[in-house]
């Protein structure tokens, strides 16, 4: 697929990715942006997505972005990245509306819900298919940025097992564009405020270890994010600092976001699927990060994961 010839008959361009937009969602949105904007001078083209953190506002186009989800006519290309349709969050009906359909992802749980699909699970971030759908001469300095903060995001910096021979090749030529990359990852992917040091400490001192250690399971509830006076987006992180833990295979923070509803996100090692155990509660990822949805007490939604976690951890297939 050109991305270019798909788009080129288009007056109205749309672009969405998942809601909480992570740093390959808002990474690869936004370089898909410039990269249509630029080469599509007469198209309008439009970026759509919930209210980014802070720390992306560097990226060029980053206040372009409309969080309002306004009524739209039907756009004539819409893209959804990094998702299918069912997270689009307020652009879903943009992109279920539009005259083309395009779905670029890279989750293994996605089946594609475009008219044009490209779905890659093997690759470690949608910014990676992206780049290879792009046309190389065609891609500018901000370009690389936002791809590259996508690639960082979702690789851990290159750490997790997703990390390709072809994501650092690709890495290189994006870092030949001259952008300050140490400090892009030390103020997007390192650095955190005071308060969301103090949470992720509150959240590993009351962590709870079971199965033998095998598991860890930490929640933080609306009283304790209150008492902080912090949002959801200061939470990132704190799954995979339970995954660091010596002798865990599998990670799961979970915050409320209603009473009797968490947001549960999982973190894993080769010994756990844990795209497939979200799968059952109707969520979906990674094999080794996903996250899904769940309402009940904390101790049912621990009990129902621990379930297909301690099934996998026994070998038992179903
Ligand atoms: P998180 O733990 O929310 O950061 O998510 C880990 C990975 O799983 C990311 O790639 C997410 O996009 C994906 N993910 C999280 N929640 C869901 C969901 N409900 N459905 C599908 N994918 C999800
Ligand atoms: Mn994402
Ligand atoms: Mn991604």
């Amino acid at each position: 697929m050109n991305l270019l010839d798909e788009c080129k008959e288009a007056k109205r361009i749309g672009i969405s990715g998942h809601i909480r937009p992570d740093g390959d969602c808002v990474g690869s949105c936004l370089a898909l942006y410039l990269y249509l904007s630029k080469n599509l001078p007469e198209a309008s083209v439009q970026v759509f997505l919930e209210q980014p953190a802070d720390i992306f506002k560097e990226i060029r186009g980053f206040d372009e972005i409309d969080s309002t989800f306004p009524k739209q006519e039907q756009f004539d290309v819409y893209l959804a990245l990094d998702c299918s349709a069912d997270r689009l969050g307020g652009a879903e009906s943009y992109f279920t509306e539009a005259a083309k359909k395009i779905n670029i992802d890279h989750h293994i749980s996605n089946k594609g819900c475009g008219d044009l699909n490209v779905i890659r699970p093997e690759v470690g971030s949608v910014c990676e298919v992206l780049f290879d759908l792009m046309e190389e001469e065609k891609i500018d300095k901000d370009i690389a940025m936002a791809l590259y903060i996508g690639i960082i995001h979702d690789t851990g910096v290159f750490q997790y097992s997703n990390t390709r021979p072809e994501t650092l090749e690709i890495a290189a030529k994006l870092i030949s564009f001259g952008f300050d990359f140490p400090r892009l990852i030390e103020e997007t992917f390192y650095q955190k405020t005071y308060v969301q040091t103090q949470i992720m400490g509150r959240a590993l001192m009351e962590s709870i270890r079971f199965m033998d250690g095998r598991c860890i399971v930490s929640m933080i509830d609306r009283k304790t994010m209150e008492f902080y006076n912090v949002g959801t987006k200061d939470l990132d992180g704190i799954v995979n600092q339970l995954r660091n833990i010596k002798g865990v295979n599998c990670a799961i923070f979970m915050y409320e976001t209603d009473v009797l509803e968490y947001k549960i996100s999982m973190r894993s090692d080769e010994k756990v699927d844990v795209a497939k155990v979200a799968s059952y509660f109707g969520g979906g990822g990674h094999m080794r990060a996903a996250g899904c949805s769940m309402k009940g007490t904390f101790h049912d939604c621990v009990n129902n994961l621990s379930l297909h976690i301690e099934k996998q951890l026994d070998g038992i297939t179903d």
